[in-house]
Order: C-alpha cells, then sequence, then structure tokens
C-alpha cells in the first residue's frame, strides 16, 4: 500500500460521512428495499443476475438480527412480486452466530422458509476463518432440508482443497472467491499466484464433481483459467455462473455477458451501508485515492 493510501485507511474514521458517501454509492445500491430493486431491475435489463446482501454483520446484541430476518424476508417478498432475477447472500454472523450458534440456526431458518415460499435460493457468505467450519455445518445441515441453499469456498485457506472434497462429496451449489479477510499465513495462502492456483483447483474439483459453481471474481487471470476450465469439461451454459460486486470490473462483466456467459452481480444495500465501505475502502487501498479526491473537490 503506497503511504498516501496507507494515510487515507488509517484516518478514514475521521472522514466525513457524506463523502464515504458519495463514493459508497458506487458500490452500495442504497439504504432502502426499494434502491436495491431498482438496482437489480437495472442489472436484469443489462443482462445480469443479482444477489442481494441486506448489510448487517457482525452483530452485539441478538435482538439486532430480527431486522435482518424480517429485511430478507421481504426483499423475498418483493423479487418475486416485481418477478425480478434475484437471490440472497446471507452472512451467518448478522444472525449472531458468533455469539449464539443455535439462535443464528433458528434465524437462518427464518429466512430459508421465506426463500422456499418463493422457490428461491440463499447463499451462505462465507466470513472469517473462526466460522469457516461452523457455516460449512450449518450449510450441510440445512441442504438436507432445502436443496437451494448454497456455500462459498475461499481460495486463500489452506483447508479448501479439503472442504472443495466435501461439498463436490454432496453436489453443493458454491460459490468460489479468493477471500477478503485478514487471515495468518499458517492457515490461508499470502502468496498472489499460490492464491489463484488454489482457486484453479478448487473450480476443477467442483466442477469434475457435477457441482453448480459460481466464480466470484474481477481478476481477469482467474476468470480465463475458469473459463478454460469450462470449455474443457464441456459445461452447459446453466451449469455454471460468474459472480462480480456492484459497481466493480463493469468492463469485464459486460464483456462476460456478451460472450453469453451467466452473471450475477452481488448487491449489497441496507442502514450498514457505511461499515460497509469503510471495509471495500479498507481492501482495496487504490479507492481510498478516491476518498483523498473526494476530500479535495469538498465531497459529494
Ligand atoms: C460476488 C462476490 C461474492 C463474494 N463473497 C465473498 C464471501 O462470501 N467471502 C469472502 O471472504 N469474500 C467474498 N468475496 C470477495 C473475494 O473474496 C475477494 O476479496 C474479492 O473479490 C477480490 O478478489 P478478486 O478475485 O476480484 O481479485 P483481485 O486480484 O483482488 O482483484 C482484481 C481486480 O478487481 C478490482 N477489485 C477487486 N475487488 C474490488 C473492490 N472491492 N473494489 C473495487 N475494485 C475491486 C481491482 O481492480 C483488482 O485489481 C466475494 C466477491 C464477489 C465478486
Amino acid at each position: 500500500m503506497n503511504p498516501l493510501n496507507r494515510l487515507v485507511v488509517a484516518t478514514l474514521p475521521l472522514v466525513p460521512k457524506p463523502i464515504v458517501r458519495g463514493i459508497a454509492s458506487r458500490y452500495v445500491a442504497g439504504e432502502k428495499l426499494e434502491d436495491a430493486m431498482s438496482t437489480v431491475a437495472r442489472l436484469n435489463a443489462e443482462g445480469c443476475m443479482a444477489t442481494l446482501d441486506v448489510l448487517g454483520e457482525d452483530v452485539t446484541r441478538l435482538e439486532e438480527t430480527e431486522e435482518t430476518v424480517s429485511a430478507y424476508a421481504r426483499a423475498l417478498d418483493e423479487i418475486a412480486s416485481r418477478r425480478l432475477d434475484s437471490n440472497i447472500s446471507v452472512k451467518l454472523t448478522a444472525l449472531g452466530l458468533k455469539m449464539d450458534p443455535a439462535f443464528a440456526r433458528a434465524q437462518f431458518a427464518r429466512i430459508v422458509e421465506a426463500a422456499r415460499r418463493h422457490d428461491n435460493f440463499v447463499r451462505i457468505d462465507m466470513e472469517d476463518s473462526s466460522v469457516t467450519e461452523e457455516t460449512i455445518r450449518i450449510f450441510l445441515e440445512f441442504r438436507e432440508r432445502y436443496p437451494k441453499v448454497g456455500l462459498v469456498l475461499q481460495a486463500y485457506l489452506r483447508r479448501t482443497a479439503d472442504d472443495a472434497r466435501r461439498a463436490a462429496a454432496v453436489k453443493a451449489n458454491v460459490r468460489v472467491c479468493k477471500g477478503i479477510y485478514v487471515e495468518p499465513p499458517q492457515i490461508a495462502f499470502q502468496d498472489r499466484e499460490e492464491i489463484r492456483d488454489s482457486y484453479a483447483k478448487t473450480v476443477e474439483t467442483l466442477v469434475a464433481a457435477g457441482c453448480y459453481v459460481g466464480i466470484a471474481t474481477h481478476d481477469p487471470i482467474v476468470v480465463d483459467r475458469a473459463k478454460a476450465t469450462i470449455a474443457r469439461h464441456k459445461l452447459a451454459r446453466e451449469a455454471y455462473e460468474f459472480q462480480m460486486l456492484l459497481g466493480v470490473a463493469g468492463t469485464l462483466r459486460r464483456r462476460l455477458v456478451a460472450e453469453g456467459h451467466r452473471l450475477r452481480v452481488y448487491v449489497p444495500y441496507g442502514d450498514a451501508w457505511y461499515a460497509y465501505s469503510v471495509r471495500r475502502l479498507k481492501e482495496n487501498p487504490s479507492i481510498a485515492g478516491h476518498v483523498v479526491r473526494g476530500i479535495l473537490r469538498g465531497g459529494r
């Protein structure tokens, strides 16, 4: 990270909220469900599918999870009534996983029931390594009850080769990503190439087992390797999808859609947009440069 970006990231909490909001508007659909619905409608019109993420993770009080559960239920109702092409992505820590796993399961069960009513799909996002095993277990439990539940595996974790075999054994629907949390070298590859190799191997293991794979990346090299795997296995268009974050790598996204691949955009929205934006800014220092420019211009 260059010194200026490092400084920006360190002083981010001091940056006025309106400036962060201006930058965040590219990566977050808005605060309200209505904002999310119009973003999804626009993406659908561009030939992309969507997955909705109600922002809010790592709650400190279990009562806070109630709003998340009802926000997902409302989102599922609206997706159905507007006939939009979108599923949902859920973070189990937003349902209290780190405080009370049994409670989080019960809350997740309510979201899964809401999805079942609309025959929609629920992806469980993967979070930091303290919850990897519990998240996989919860996925395996719920998948037995409702097949339209999916998992995420992070290529940077050394354990992922084993987890991919576990997922392959049940023909899971898996999103593969590099992994976003800072993890120590004992458990996670740090080297860019090692992570790309692990990514390609994970996709290969899953595809070879007949799993539906979501290839979540903006890295053109990872995309090309995945395309080679898709071609080698002669996968039908409906057997996989690419996935990208809202506001990131628009050119690559449009190219993949034009080539005929299915592509899903991750659409975060909700009151917790500020925490999400700060995390995005911290993880991608190049965006921090935009913060500086925002400050110099007086913000928007
Ligand atoms: C749909 C989707 C779902 C995800 N779900 C999870 C999850 O459940 N758990 C998890 O740990 N991680 C998740 N991630 C994040 C993922 O693990 C990576 O941290 C992130 O995608 C960056 O890795 P990359 O493969 O795009 O490659 P990189 O090499 O990091 O990025 C390639 C290029 O893409 C651009 N880029 C990448 N990320 C951003 C960004 N945030 N903002 C602006 N530009 C960016 C940059 O130009 C960068 O040079 C998800 C990512 C996507 C796309």
